[in-house]
């Protein structure tokens, strides 16, 4: 029977702090896996590290960790992508030699142990197996009000994402090669994985608070990622505005009306309040309309240039 292989890919950004401790603790876990499976179909695990250009020790840290054990390797991007571009080109290469695939943050805030827990659902027969927090006592209040309002707005988009799951998961080679067979430039990972079906599971976990560092997505990098996230999955946004627009278009009617009536009823040099609000109300809607539909037509101009998604500076094999 063939021998299965793991690897766990590790998106990287600034990471010295904990990187070292993060891939010791990886590494002893891939060995418990290997040791659970060793009797079913025996189980080979490596590490992917995806250095997201970081301006800190984190590469080198890298070097001196495939030294120790070449069961570590790396990718190295020419500069910051983010973090979805980061997980993108670690199952990229990963897929090449792996069976399975887990992804997971570096300050290790999912918990490691539930890899042992994706694996045997795996063996079993589930291609994507989704981490959930069932508990995100770890987030501070903004955090999680905001993230509750962002699922339920995709939710009212009609944007389907199992909830509580950032990018902690496992999936199987099939299922890497079909979300790699996306070819879209805005890739929002977590909204594409439920479109590619398969036989999927989830494992709950608790979200722990980082060990170090601190958290490498401020407030403006979450909203770009959170708007990312609607406009590459849904194009939701340019309904509404339809439908603002018959709105306003049958208010506008109510509006012919009134101002007939009070023609003729010779009440008509009243009108300087109401005019001066729908003339505001009127153009402010359509600022907006135009704003979302230049955002989609933006969207459109980058996946038609269809620039590459990272570049890799160094690759240690
Ligand atoms: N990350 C990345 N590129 C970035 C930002 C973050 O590769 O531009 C990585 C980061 O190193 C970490 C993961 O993405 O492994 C999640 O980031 P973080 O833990 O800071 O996010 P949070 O848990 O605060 O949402
Ligand atoms: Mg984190």
């Amino acid at each position: 029977m063939k021998i299965q292989k793991l690897t766990i890919i590790i998106p990287a950004f600034n990471e010295s702090e904990i990187l070292v401790n993060s891939v010791h603790r990886l590494l002893a876990i891939e060995d418990q896996v290997a040791e659970q499976h060793a009797d079913m179909l025996g189980m080979r695990a490596d590490i992917v590290i995806v250095d997201d250009g970081s301006t800190d020790q984190t590469w080198s840290l890298v070097e001196k960790l495939h030294k120790e054990n070449p069961r570590v390797r790396g990718l190295q991007f020419s500069r910051n992508f983010g973090h979805q571009a980061a997980l993108l080109a670690g199952l990229q290469e990963a897929v090449k030699t792996a069976d399975f695939l887990v992804t997971i943050d570096a300050d290790l805030q999912d918990d490691p142990e539930k890899i042992l827990d994706m694996v045997s659902m795996a063996m079993d027969g589930d291609e994507i197996v989704y981490g959930v927090r069932n508990n995100r006592e770890s987030d501070t209040w903004f955090k999680r009000t905001t993230a509750q309002g962002y699922y339920w707005t995709l939710h009212v988009l009609g944007v389907e994402l199992v909830p509580n799951h950032a990018d902690f998961r496992l999936m199987s080679k099939r299922a890497v090669n079909t979300l790699l067979s996306y070819p879209e430039r805005n890739f929002f990972i977590r909204g594409i994985i439920p479109k590619l079906g398969f036989k999927t599971g989830e494992v709950d976990y608790k979200r722990t608070p980082r060990l170090a560092g601190e958290s490498k997505y401020p407030l403006k990098k979450m909203l770009s990622f959170a708007w990312e996230g609607i406009t590459s999955l849904t194009i939701a946004p340019v309904r509404l505005i339809l439908c603002l627009g018959v709105l306003a278009c049958f208010l506008s009617i109510g509006m012919v009306i009134y101002a007939i009536v009070m023609k003729i009823l010779g009440l008509t040099d009243h009108g300087w309040s109401s005019l001066m609000v729908s003339l505001w109300f009127v153009s402010g809607i359509q600022m907006i309309s135009l704003g979302v539909i230049g955002e989609y037509i933006g969207k459109v101009i980058n996946e038609v240039k269809g620039r590459p998604r990272y570049t890799i500076q160094t690759i240690i094999e």
